[in-house]
């Protein structure tokens, strides 16, 4: 059966009818059973930032207002626009670190593990955050069911391997297959799930009937409450529908990343994706 998918996908690639953007997620993480056995397909793309601005002061001589008669309503006192507040950002702040196969994570990258539930860990850091987001979303009546949340590297390279080996398999020259395996598979380094800062999760009447991760998530009352509360807990929907061409994944109603509630309510409010939001950061 697993195998008929496998095929499937094969001959969709083959025949070139994949997205243009992709996957993040290994689709296969969503069946419990066979993991190691079943299909995967995920893969990310990159983005671009840019700051500037300058600022002038006026003299001290003379001011205009002075020359003005009285009546005149008093102009603000500044002759600046008010600047908006911004919280600080380093690309290396772990909360909002960009990682996708143009900003890898690196070798060195350590963090503390902490278990969410079962055998899904996270990073200690955000855990407790997840967990409180787990429970409230249970109290509210939603089955959820964590799908995938931190991945190893050797986890990601063992995945992006088979799956060049596949394309080998079917024909591909090593460097073709590795063009082709990086459309489906997250290289290693390049998902988030790498640095325990996400969680796919879903619901469990979502997974009776559609048992892997597809868009369809999106039609059930659990990713209404997730989508909806989820920045309450310092989480954002990472690859929304309308932010693909930016992203450059494809839309994820199950994948959730930590950003920390201020950031996250950020996001919300303005209607930013993670890569547009750390390039406003960086405007002056
Ligand atoms: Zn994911």
């Amino acid at each position: 059966m697993k195998y008929a998918v496998v095929l499937l996908m094969m001959v969709l690639a083959v025949a070139g009818t994949y997205f243009a953007v992709f996957h993040e997620d290994i689709m296969a993480e969503s069946s419990s059973s066979s993991q190691e056995s079943s299909s995967s397909l995920s893969s990310s793309v990159p983005l671009t930032v840019s700051p500037e601005e300058s600022s002038s002061e006026s003299g001290t001589s003379a001011s205009a207002s002075s020359l003005l008669p009285e009546s005149l309503p008093e102009e603000s006192s500044s002759s600046e626009p008010e600047k908006e507040q911004k919280p600080a950002y380093s690309p290396t702040d772990w909360k909002l670190r960009l990682i996708n196969p143009e900003h890898l994570l690196p070798e060195d990258y350590h963090f503390e593990k902490a278990v969410v539930e079962g055998d899904f860990t996270f990073d200690a850091r955000a855990v407790e955050e997840l967990k409180q987001m787990l429970a409230d979303g249970r109290a509210a009546g939603h089955s959820l069911r964590v799908v995938s949340t931190y991945r190893t590297v050797e986890r990601s390279e063992y995945l992006y391997n088979r799956q060049i080996e596949n394309y080998m398999a079917l024909g591909y020259s090593e460097e073709d297959a590795a063009i082709e395996a990086g459309h489906w598979v997250a290289p290693p380094w390049t998902s988030e799930h790498n640095a325990g800062l996400c969680i796919d999760v879903v619901s469990t009447d979502y997974d009776l009937q559609y048992g892997d991760l597809m868009h369809e998530f999106e039609q059930f009352d659990s990713f209404t409450w997730l989508s909806t509360h989820c920045s309450d807990y310092g989480f954002v929907l990472r690859y929304p529908k309308d932010k693909q061409e930016i992203t450059g994944i494809t839309y994820e109603p199950w994948h959730y990343r930590y950003v920390g509630v201020e950031n996250a309510k950020l996001m919300e409010e303005k209607g930013f994706c993670l890569e547009e939001y750390i390039q406003w950061l960086q405007e002056e």
